[in-house]
């Protein structure tokens, strides 16, 4: 298991990351999230021991992050990190020497990434001859070439195609089913909703919000009411509770504070002709935009 444990950081005197502490257990894909500088890279620089906290530990199995544990681990960094005059193979067997691997291993292991990918021709081109999505795929081939237990993706959907980021899902939702403990960090909320069932939302350093995403969802008060059919906008509009009321293609979204107000929507339309009342959680992004009072992006 990985365990953060209140960990500060400080660059001279400004503090980045303020007590940090959550778990990752093997199988779970963790999401670590927050605006641009709100102490998600400096909170992964730390977790992989690239950064020492100013205090408070991080633990892997309960073994401080060193050189004797970083073999373990698989890190996908935001901005591009290739050898890019290097080929494919080459490449491959440099990062999976560094990490411990045998040049068998690593071969084999390419091998079989690289057909999985659809890429296998690639292996022996210069880096730098790829597109965009093909380094990323390279780029995300070589974090996972000894097959971490623990991985760190950074916006790993960058430069993808929707195709490609399914195939990207698809690999990491297998390891996370073989073991590996994940954090996922993306600024679309609707992957860290499919994938993460347990997050933590960074501000200024400072967790805002963190748990279970279910358990975030029921808590958070505010409700989408989504009603297709003949509606009396500024009725609803007036009706104690109700926020606000979109309209969305051919349904009517009505934003409520809490749950309770539903019936009294429900009251003020039930005799016109509805063909759709449905109470969903808010989104994410929703909830997010309302903790860090601004957009991701
Ligand atoms: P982004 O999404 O833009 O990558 P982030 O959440 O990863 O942002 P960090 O890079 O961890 O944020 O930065 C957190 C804060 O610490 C920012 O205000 C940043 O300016 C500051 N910071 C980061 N690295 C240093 C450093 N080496 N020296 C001083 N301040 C730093």
């Amino acid at each position: 298991m990985l365990k953060v444990e209140n960990i500060t950081k400080y660059y001279d005197d400004f503090l980045a990351v303020d007590h940090l502490s959550f778990e990752v257990k093997p199988g779970e894909i963790f999401g670590l999230l927050g605006v641009n500088g709100a102490g998600k890279t400096t909170t992964f620089r730390m977790i992989i021991g690239l950064l020492e906290p100013t205090s408070g530990k991080v633990t892997l199995d309960g073994q401080k992050i060193d050189y004797s544990v970083t073999d373990n681990i698989g890190f996908l960094t935001e901005e591009r990190s290739l050898l890019t005059k290097l080929t494919v193979k080459e490449q491959a067997l440099y990062y999976g020497v560094l990490k411990g691997m045998t040049k068998e291993k690593i071969l084999e292991r390419l091998d079989e990434l690289l057909e999985k990918f659809g890429i296998s021709n690639y292996k022996d081109k210069k880096i730098k001859e790829l597109s965009k999505g093909n380094q990323q795929k390279i780029q995300f081939i070589t974090a996972i070439l000894n097959k971490p237990k623990l991985l760190i993706l950074d916006e790993p959907f960058s430069g993808l195609d929707p195709f490609n980021v399914e195939m990207f899902k698809k690999q990491i939702t297998e390891m996370a089913k073989e073991g590996s403990m994940i954090i996922f960090s993306s600024h679309r909320m609707e992957h860290v909703e499919l994938f993460c069932k347990k997050l933590v939302i960074l501000k200024n350093g400072h967790d805002v919000l963190s748990g279970n995403l279910a358990d975030i969802k029921k808590e958070y008060r505010k409700k989408n009411i989504m009603i297709k059919g003949d509606v009396d906008l500024e009725k609803i509009k007036k009706i104690p509770g109700v926020i606000s009321v979109l309209k969305n293609g051919l349904e009517y979204e009505v934003k409520i504070d809490a749950l309770d107000r539903a019936k009294d929507v429900f009251k003020a339309i039930s005799k016109n002709d509805i063909t759709k009342f449905s109470v969903e959680e808010p989104s994410l992004n929703e909830i997010f935009i309302a903790k860090v009072g601004e957009t991701y992006e």
